[in-house]
């Protein structure tokens, strides 16, 4: 039995079989063959299991997670059954008597380099996918499987080096029963894909991906951040004891499902949640979310090869705002880069992808692409309570070019006899510390903010979200970060505004009685967090957190805040 300590980002507790979702080793020698013939045999039939295994792919991939992604399959079969690919291999096996795994290799990088030059992104994305079928005939040339997290028909936990937002997002959730990675924290994004799937996951655990086989008996605690590899039946049942205590635990939270949040002196606050996509929404209200507060649109770019067009976005926007009944709706636009790539847009690698070209930044270049979504959002604007929000603004100059391409958007629309909401709030993501600096000056043009410390905290602490050796420094308790927040609210209320905060912190249990004595109005949260911090909002007066706040503002240590907040809500 063996043990690894992660960081804890997804509450709950799993115990099941491990999928390795690794890539194995496809390195070759290449040699020299006697019988050039029995060898085009041998690529003959690694193209065959390679087609069976494919065609079995592209038909669960059809049922089980939609038409767009058995297509990316559906291009494979087309590639593995091209003979402008497959005769010059052969060739190759038989006049240069070479091994199939080097013509094959040789051959396919050949075409992979020819087309990533033309200047077109559809020989592009065949370049792409010459190199993913090349990899599967290569895994069975060398008789190695390929992971096909597609393939999953029994429960399992996930075990990878990291999870990308569109890994997670292809997850089948009736399988997957929780996740571990080796790197990653609290807010990456794999981390916040898990606790809006409200699938315990581990993260951070440096190398889950060398101790755990395929197939290994492993427990995620996603509550202590604890992965077990094999436990005695003894730890098993320990642990299956836990599991029950915490969904007892749950049941007495959804017991507030249809309350309002309300402080134990009768002040009412917001608690909305974070979505991914239209899917979450379920999630929303089971958990009796009072609104959704931060919509993520980026993942309706992600999993596919094309940027989505303005009819699919108005149709999961309409989505969101009618199944929300009229309930607030704040969406935020496209906010790519840092660990959420679209490789797709073929932009440059970085060198500091989170201090990059993304985000508002990439939409104030790129505006027919900014436009689109604009547009989009506008015309389902009727349908509910829309409010929209720009990401990782910096400047208010950022904000005013956003809000003037908005404007006219919206003004094309209308003469285009466009139906679109009289009232729709625009406010902006506080996540950098010059914006939280000059909220003030903001605060005098945007109707709202929303504090997004994922980023705001790895800004001002200097520290990579993504980073596991650096985690320490997600600090939310530091005085630094809570004056910052206060500035912010504060800001918000002196011009008549709302302030929220939709990064993970706003749900964070040590972090809510401060929020909740700095004024926060709104809150947003994995939905799976807000019963729970519903039901500890009611039972604390706001006028003492305020008292608390204050205390808390003036310490020096992250450790004597928490001292004092823990002492306080006792
Ligand atoms: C944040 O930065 O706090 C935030 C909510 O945005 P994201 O996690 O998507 O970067
Ligand atoms: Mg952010």
């Amino acid at each position: 039995m063996a043990f690894l300590q992660g960081i804890a980002a997804s509450n709950g507790i799993a115990i099941a079989k491990a999928y390795r979702l690794v890539e194995p080793d496809l390195s070759f020698e290449q040699i020299k063959v006697g019988d050039s013939a029995a060898e085009v045999d041998r690529f003959r039939s690694a193209m065959e299991k390679a087609k069976s295994e494919l065609e079995v792919i592209r038909d669960r991939a059809a049922v089980e997670l939609g038409a767009d992604k058995a297509a990316i399959f559906e291009a494979h079969l087309l590639v593995l059954s091209d003979p402008e690919l497959n005769n010059p291999i052969e060739d190759k096996i038989k006049s240069e008597n070479v091994n199939a795994e080097a013509a094959l290799k040789e051959t396919a990088d050949m075409f992979v380099m020819m087309f990533e030059q033309m200047d077109n992104e559809y020989m592009k994305e065949r370049a792409a996918d010459i190199r993913d079928v090349t990899k599967r005939v290569l895994s069975h040339l060398l008789g190695v499987q390929l992971p096909n997290p597609s393939m999953i028909n029994e429960e399992v936990i996930i075990v990878a080096e990291d999870l990308t937002p569109s890994d997670t997002a292809q997850l089948n959730r009736q399988f997957v029963k929780g996740f571990t990675t080796n790197i990653g924290g609290r807010t990456s994004h794999s981390a916040i894909m898990a606790r809006s799937l409200e699938i315990p996951a581990v993260v951070g655990t440096k190398s889950a991906t060398e101790e755990i086989n395929n197939g290994d008996l492993i427990i995620v605690d996603g509550l202590k951040g604890e992965v077990h590899i094999n436990p005695t039946p003894e730890l098993v049942d320990e642990y299956r004891s836990v599991h029950e205590q915490y969904e007892m635990q749950k049941a007495e939270w959804a017991k507030l499902v249809n309350e309002p949040t309300v402080s134990a002196d009768g002040v009412h606050v917001e608690l909305a949640a974070n979505i991914g996509t239209p899917n979450d929404l379920k999630g929303v209200i089971e958990n009796g979310g009072e609104g959704v507060g931060l919509y993520r649109t980026e993942f309706l770019y992600m999993g596919r090869d094309q940027l989505p067009t303005e009819e699919e976005q108005f149709e999961a926007y309409k989505a969101v705002l009618e199944g929300m009944s009229g309930k607030p709706v704040v969406v935020r636009t496209l906010d790519i880069g840092g660990d959420k790539e679209l490789p797709y847009l073929d932009l440059p690698k970085e060198m500091n992808p989170f201090l990059g070209f993304r985000a508002i930044r990439l939409c104030l270049e790129e505006q027919d692409l900014f436009r689109t979504q604009l547009r989009a959002l506008l015309r389902a604007s009727s349908y509910g309570n829309l409010k929209i929000m720009f990401p990782m603004i910096a400047t208010l100059d950022e904000f005013r070019q956003a809000k003037a391409i908005l404007e006219e958007e919206k003004q094309k629309l209308i003469s285009e006899g466009q139906k679109i909401a009289e009232q729709i709030e625009l406010g902006i993501m506080v996540e950098i510390p010059s914006t939280a600096i000059l909220a003030d000056q903001f605060a005098k043009e945007v109707d709202f903010f929303s504090i997004g410390t994922n980023d705001l905290i790895q800004y001002t602490m200097a520290a990579d979200r993504m980073n596991q050796r650096v985690s320490y420094l997600y600090q939310p308790y530091s005085p630094s970060i809570l004056r910052l927040v206060k500035m912010v609210i504060d800001a918000a209320h002196a011009e008549g505004k709302w302030a929220g905060m939709c990064g993970e912190m706003a749900g964070d249990e040590t972090a809510i009685p401060v929020l909740l004595g700095l004024g926060l109005d709104e809150f947003s949260m994995s939905a799976s967090s807000i019963l729970k911090a519903r039901s500890l909002i009611k039972g604390l007066k706001k006028a003492e957190m305020e008292k608390l706040a204050q205390e808390v503002l003036n310490m020096q240590t992250t450790d004597q805040a928490v001292q004092a907040i823990n002492a306080a809500i006792k």
